[in-house]
């Protein structure tokens, strides 16, 4: 794009600094720009970024001798930061050990493992001492020469027909877990050379010697794969085309079996021990590199970690008057596993700050990162805190990039010759996406609401591409401050700040309704949807948005044990512009010929009236390696789930999205709700979609013992 400077847009962009610097850039109401700015001089990307390099060496599977050295690594910067309670705590897994409703993994020992081709050519291909990623997780021990066999994907009985592959090596780019089952254990193949491809973005396939990080199914009792990259696959079915004959030698020393999981913990102490915590979270594991998943989280929840304990330790900050506390663990596991064993913590937590990717050089892995919101089921204002320091920094970086100015401010880490660039901060405010932690924390048994904040995409993430050398020491130093400053803010919260904070949250629950009025209006004009229907479905959707935001505004009052006198008013507001809203969409009704609707809703019909409660254990109902449908009902009754089987309905207009329909459905059983009531909050959520599917699979979950009616 090409820029012709008016003498206006000079004028603008000459004012735009003055303009902003105060109070845009300061941080009002939460922090004093003195606070702030004490926050933003102690923040340290190079910090981040060399602890980032010692995990990065690490090959971190959780319940891995490896995993344990990373912890530990944490463990001693933690001591050395002066944290106070820092120690590591293990968890038993033997596959049967369950910490809330998830049942545990395995752990997996390796002594050593290599891949050789050995004709026509004789090559290595993989070495475990020098490049762990090559080696599956929860491959088994293995010491064959045999032929390989190019079987497709691999995944399908078909892949296999005219072919035999008893004791052979098979070559396969399906799903990894897949192949195993049916190479391995159906057809008897001794092991698996995989090529499969990394999860797609745009710019999948175009780098070939990317190799993939793969698992196999750890419960199943044997096995082993190594990875290569597509260009090393492409070769190796070049040879066989040609008639040579491929013959490899693989050799695995490997145990799958009991064993344990770490977590490490530390704290800053507030000084009201009855007022709850805060905790920042994260996940230490992941294959080698692993340096921006989920090395970055690790090492910038330190970071926030180490700066307020020094500004609070100094008295620099006022300490405050809620505990913070930082969880290193196994993704998902080890915070299922930890907030199993402390539930008196977990009753205590009252907000998380979840950092999964957020490191990226987003003109290397093309990543923006994303402040993502709680479900709907969950309403907080703690999102629109996060985000707001996420937009100072956004603003002050773009003045930089553009003129220079205002270096401070941008949050650039090239003090002293450190290695940051002096990008932009792209950084976005996104609905819930599913994926990490967070899950755990915002689901309903749980009911911790996160700041999730994560890149995305990332098209290094799960290969060895993931190196030190996509991250920005810059946006490392940033999202340290962002994080430090959302904590604190969220430690510090009192009702007597209900002056400045309610207006500021009801300013952005206004925008946020504006901006859902948009999707309310296509709903209504929606061409497949009956009128009178599509009516409904927008009054819905603005029914449904209006309730999250003025639970919002209330999780304020709740937060801070106080009675706002602003509140009232807020929600009034708030309720004003909502109602407007509303008359427009009748207006849009009326156009279509919808006058006093005859549509009858899902809510009153008889099955839409029957009131689920839940009966289960804490936690949501799918884990990293754990299924908890497919572990009660068995995988038979779970594909005849209509939800979970993508094209059942038309009005499940979002494709694959059932997982995430699946989630809030559960997450809205209150024991309160009705089925129509709850069809009525994922409707709005997500899209329309039937009351048949939402009774379907919550029967599923009462045949589960997740849910009982009422
Ligand atoms: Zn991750």
């Amino acid at each position: 794009m090409s820029v012709i400077r008016t003498p206006f847009l000079l004028a603008a962009i000459a004012l735009l600094p003055a303009m902003q610097s105060s109070p845009a850039w300061a941080q009002h109401p939460f922090l004093s720009e003195q606070q702030w700015s004490n926050l933003r001089r102690e923040a340290s990307g190079t910090a981040s970024y060399e602890n980032l390099r010692a995990l990065t060496r690490l090959h971190r599977v959780p319940a891995t001798p490896e995993f344990d050295q990373a912890a530990n690594f944490i463990l001693e910067r933690a001591k050395e930061y002066g944290l106070q309670d820092v120690h590591s705590e293990q968890f038993p897994i033997d596959g049967q050990i369950h910490y809330g409703l998830m049942r545990s993994h395995v752990a997996w020992t390796v002594g050593g493992a290599r891949l050789w081709q050995l004709e026509p050519h004789h090559t290595l291909l993989a070495d475990w001492s020098t490049d762990p990623i090559r080696l599956a997780d929860y491959s088994h021990s293995a010491d064959v020469e045999a032929p390989l066999v190019d079987v497709g994907a691999g995944t399908l009985i078909g892949d296999y027909a005219g072919k035999d592959v008893r004791g052979k090596i098979v070559l396969a780019d399906g799903v990894l877990s897949g192949v195993q089952r049916l190479a391995v254990e159906k057809y008897g193949a001794a092991g698996i050379v995989s090529d499969m491809p990394n999860q797609t973005t745009a710019w999948s396939g175009l780098d070939t010697s990317i190799v993939r990080w793969g698992h196999l199914d750890g419960s199943l009792p044997q096995g082993f794969a190594f990875m290569v990259s597509r260009a090393t696959a492409a070769d190796l079915r070049a040879q066989m085309l040609a008639g040579n004959p491929v013959v490899l030698g693989a050799h695995v020393e490997a145990d799958v079996g009991p064993g344990h999981w770490t977590v490490v913990t530390a704290t800053i102490p507030g000084t009201d021990s009855s007022a709850g915590e805060i905790v920042f979270s994260c996940h230490l594991d992941h294959q080698r590199p692993g340096a921006n998943d989920n090395g970055s989280g690790c090492v910038t929840i330190l970071e926030s970690a180490r700066m307020l304990n020094r500004l609070i330790g100094s008295g620099t900050l006022k300490r405050p008057r809620r505990t913070l506390r930082f969880i290193w663990g196994p993704e998902v596991e080890g915070t299922m596993a930890f907030l199993s064993r402390h539930p008196d913590i977990r009753r205590s937590m009252r907000a998380d700050v979840h950092m999964d990717m957020v490191g990226g050089d987003p003109f290397k892995n093309k990543s923006v990162l994303h402040v993502t919101e709680t479900p709907w089921s969950l309403p907080t204002f703690i999102t629109d805190i996060g985000a707001s320091f996420a937009e100072s920094i956004r603003d002050a970086a773009a003045v930089y990039t553009e003129d220079g100015s205002h270096e401070d401010a941008a949050v650039v880490e090239n003090r002293g010759g450190a290695p940051g660039t002096r990008n932009a901060f792209i950084v976005d405010e996104t609905p819930y996406a599913e994926g990490s932690d967070h899950d755990d924390y915002d689901s309903s048994t749980v009911a911790v609401p996160s700041l999730y904040l994560r890149d995305w995409p990332d098209i290094y993430i799960h290969t060895d591409h993931d190196t030190l050398e996509q991250i920005d020491a810059t946006k490392l130093r940033r999202v340290a401050l962002l994080g430090a400053a959302s904590g604190y803010s969220f430690a510090s919260l009192d009702g007597a700040q209900s002056a400045q904070v309610l207006p500021f949250l009801a300013s952005r629950a206004q925008q946020r309704l504006a901006k859902g009025f948009q999707r309310a209006q296509l709903l209504a004009q929606e061409a497949t949807l009956a009128p009178d229907v599509a009516s409904f479905e927008a009054h819905n959707l603005m029914a449904q948005m209006l309730r999250r935001d003025l639970a919002a505004l209330q999780s304020f009052a709740a937060f801070t044990q106080s009675h706002p006198p602003e509140l009232a008013a807020s929600m009034a507001a708030l309720e004003a512009q909502a109602a407007t809203l509303n008359g427009w969409l009748d207006s849009i009704a009326a156009m279509r010929g919808v006058h006093g609707s005859t549509y009858v809703p899902a809510s009153r019909t008889a099955a839409g009236k029957r009131v689920p409660q839940r009966i289960a254990e804490f936690g949501p109902l799918t884990f990293q390696n754990d299924d908890v449908l497919i572990d009660r009902l068995g995988p038979e009754r779970v594909r005849k789930i209509k939800l979970l089987n993508a094209g059942s309905s038309r009005l499940l207009n979002a494709q694959d999205s059932g997982a995430i329909y699946a989630y809030e459905i559960v997450n809205f059983v209150d024991g309160k709700r009705s089925l129509g009531e709850i069809r009525d909050a994922v409707a709005g959520e997500f899209g329309p979609i039937s009351l048949e599917l939402v009774g379907d699979y919550l029967q599923a979950c009462e045949e589960a013992k997740i849910i009982a009616f009422r």
